[in-house]
């Protein structure tokens, strides 16, 4: 049989033990690290398959520098780095790999929830720097969640997960996801609204789970924010650009927002002018205490590292030797 030749573009610079059991046999890997797109230029062009992890997007470039591409694998969910109907035009599927880090993600949303709501973020901080008294003071006031709405955007895979946690804590579920089928929320227990006008003035916690899209960038912006009620709480673990992060200090400043848990950014790693990170590192605004920053980890367990790799290098697999292949998005 003749040798295929995968590359990995970015991410995976380890012996890539788990990619060689899998294919190993079939195919010669290549890893690239790449952390731009130029880099891939004369790697990729004889590439059988090529997979791709976050730190790159995949323009049409690229794509259409593919000779005998049969599969790009996003490893990973989200799918907004890889120019996916370039891909198509030229005839190679796109597939992800949606199932591997759903617990985490969700975890992390709660997580993110929790240590805004409880005060946990802000009183360590201010302990932390001896910033006022020893007391629980400095968080007043705190209210108890259960009763509370729950607001999710994108009701998929994550927010399903998220929606199931947040009512074991006894919170009061309700969505907007115009995708999903009628009767998920009867089966669930949860309540739907049809628009965003109507889901604005109920959260008291608003979680993104959704796709970044044309439909959903920046579906959290100043004006959402201020249809919002006072002293509510932002959660985002799904893509940076869903929410216009800029409009996130302004909203603390002045009290609107309790507090934000942001886990992706537009940019990542994120310029050192972003307003966001700029207010979140000066311990004299408001925002130091309130937000939280992560570095795109909400997906991060070894457990799940290891899953990602093993499922897309099955998916490679499959797609060079002619079988269906799942998961494709485009
Ligand atoms: P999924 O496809 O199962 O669910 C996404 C849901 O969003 C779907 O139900 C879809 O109908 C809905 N949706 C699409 N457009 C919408 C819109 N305009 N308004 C409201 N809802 C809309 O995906 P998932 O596995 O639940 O993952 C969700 C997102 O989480 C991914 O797209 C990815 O960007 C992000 N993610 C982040 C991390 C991380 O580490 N932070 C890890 C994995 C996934």
């Amino acid at each position: 049989m003749s040798r295929f030749r995968v590359v990995i573009a970015d991410f995976i610079t380890d012996a890539m033990l788990p990619e060689r059991e899998i294919l190993g046999d079939v195919a010669e890997i290549v890893s690239l690290g790449a952390s731009r797109e130029e880099e891939l230029c004369g790697h990729v062009e004889n590439a059988d398959a090529l997979m791709i992890y976050h730190n790159i997007a995949i323009s049409e470039r690229t794509i259409s520098q593919l000779r005998q591409c049969k599969l790009i694998i996003r490893c990973g969910v989200g799918f907004d780095n890889v120019a996916c109907a370039a891909a198509r035009a030229c005839g190679i599927p796109v597939a992800n790999v949606p199932d591997y880090g759903t617990e985490e993600v969700a975890d992390s949303a709660i997580g993110l929830m929790l240590a805004l709501t409880r005060g946990i973020a802000l009183l360590n901080r201010r302990l932390q720097r001896h910033a006022g008294e020893w007391s629980y003071m400095q968080a007043v006031p705190l209210s108890r969640l259960r009763g509370r709405a729950f607001g999710i955007i994108g009701l998929g895979r994550i927010g399903t997960a998220a929606a199931l946690r947040a009512q074991a804590l006894g919170m009061d579920v309700v969505f907007y996801d115009p995708y999903v089928r009628d009767g998920y929320d009867k089966a669930l227990g949860i309540r739907r609204v049809e628009t965003l006008e109507e889901l604005w003035p109920q959260v008291f916690v608003l979680s993104l789970h959704c796709p970044l899209t044309e439909e959903t960038r920046h579906i959290v912006d100043a004006r959402a924010l201020a249809a919002m009620p006072r002293g509510c709480y932002l959660v985002n673990t799904s893509r940076g650009a869903t929410v216009d992060t800029a409009a996130i200090p302004d909203a603390i400043r002045r009290g609107h927002l309790a507090g934000a848990g942001i886990d992706v950014l537009p940019s990542e790693p994120p310029p050192p002018d972003d307003p966001l990170v700029v207010a979140w590192r000066d311990p004299n605004d408001p925002c130091h205490d309130r937000v939280i920053l992560n570095p795109h980890a909400a997906f991060y367990s070894e457990e799940g590292l290891l899953e990602i790799r093993v499922k897309a290098a099955r998916t490679v697999r499959r797609a060079l030797l002619g079988e269906p292949i799942r998961n494709v998005v485009n």
